[in-house]
């Protein structure tokens, strides 16, 4: 569609920040004062980008260290954003990116009175192409500090626009060179790998570490066969057993089994990114792997191995898992007490199979 930026800028309205209420239920924040105030403002939109201005306030008088992996980035890797078009949810198709370990668990401090500020490029990570009303908050409105929870006063952002914003996304596919092709015989089966911006060393790795996740996957697979009411291992991931869930962590092994013995995997090195690896949820069977991937072990927990189940599990054909949280002790929770999510949660489906 073609428009007159004038006419554009005109039919985005400024966000407004709206008093949030903290749910009932879920994690209680503690008592006292709202610590962070968090609010919207769209700062800069054309046809093709919407930028909005995230701020977290702290409003006490002394500094507040946040988990980093809490706070939404100028692109986000995870969902920390809802965002709903006319009171629909908005599907993400950005980033969703495993950390380093010491990544994964850093805080960034906002000071006694300070705040942290972002850009947030939202129209490339949420399709804003349809006229209407978009509302913008955080998925949750826990925010982790180094003791607990933040009280918060959670805002939001308003972005009405008579003709949409088109955004500017693409894969980052796209700007990668040609290929290195090969074929691999994993099993009894052949993958095909393409490989892109790799060296000859990280090729080699990641032709075992394919091998080394296809062994994770069927030894998953022949468990859970074995294993037909839950219990041990399972239970310890995924929680209680119901049908329901018993057969989700089923299809989804036999889904990466699937792709590592039959599909073309495209396996790209970005070494500008500091993660471990990233996925496109719809971007079947490409894995991105970052400069964090290369120091991890081979196999065992948080492995190079495991990390490919890890993203594996996040294509929709695959099952489309989330990133509901990350790391063992906070997925083993998460086993107990929201099974459906634990089953859904794209780090608990890989130490599920490392454990075995
Ligand atoms: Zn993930």
């Amino acid at each position: 569609m073609h428009m007159s930026r004038r006419g554009f800028w005109a039919a985005v309205l400024a966000g407004i920040a709206v008093p949030g209420l903290i749910p009932a239920g879920g994690l209680a924040a503690p008592a006292g004062p709202p610590a962070l105030t968090t609010t919207y403002q769209v700062v800069a939109a054309t046809d093709t980008a919407l930028t909005m201005r995230f701020t977290a306030r702290n409003n006490s008088s002394t500094p507040i260290d946040v988990r980093s992996l809490d706070l939404p980035r100028a692109h986000q890797i995870g969902e920390i954003l809802s965002v709903t078009h006319d009171g629909t949810p908005v599907e993400y198709r950005g980033k969703r990116a495993k950390l380093a370990a010491p990544e994964e668990t850093a805080y960034t401090r906002i000071p006694a009175g300070g705040a942290y500020t972002v850009d947030m490029r939202l129209a490339d990570d949420y399709d804003l192409s349809r006229a209407g009303t978009y509302l913008v908050a955080l998925t949750s409105t826990r925010i982790r500090g180094d003791d607990g929870p933040v009280r918060l006063t959670a805002g939001r952002g308003v972005v009405r626009t008579s003709a949409g914003v088109r955004g500017s996304a693409g894969s980052p596919r796209t700007t990668v060179g040609a290929p290195t092709i090969s074929t691999q015989r994993v099993g009894v089966a052949a993958v095909t790998l393409r490989f892109a911006n790799c060296s000859s060393s990280e090729q080699t790795q990641l032709r075992t570490a394919i091998s080394n996740a296809y062994t994770y996957s069927t030894r998953a697979q022949s468990w859970l066969a074995g294993h037909t009411a839950g219990g041990g291992n399972y239970l310890t991931w995924f929680g209680a057993y119901s049908s329901a869930r018993f057969n989700r962590a089923t299809t989804t092994f036999a889904a990466i089994t699937s792709q590592l013995t039959s599909k073309t995997v495209d396996l790209i090195c970005d070494a500008a990114s500091p993660y471990m690896a990233y996925v496109y949820q719809a971007e079947h069977y490409v894995i991105y792997l970052g400069r964090g991937y290369w120091p991890a072990a081979a196999t065992g927990w948080d492995s190079k191995a495991g990390t490919l189940i890890h993203e594996s599990s996040h294509f929709n054909v695959n099952g489309g898992a989330d990133d509901h949280v990350y790391g063992l002790a906070e997925g083993q929770q998460l086993a107990r007490t929201d099974p459906n999510r634990a089953v859904d949660n794209a780090d608990n489906i890989e130490h599920f199979a490392e454990s075995l």
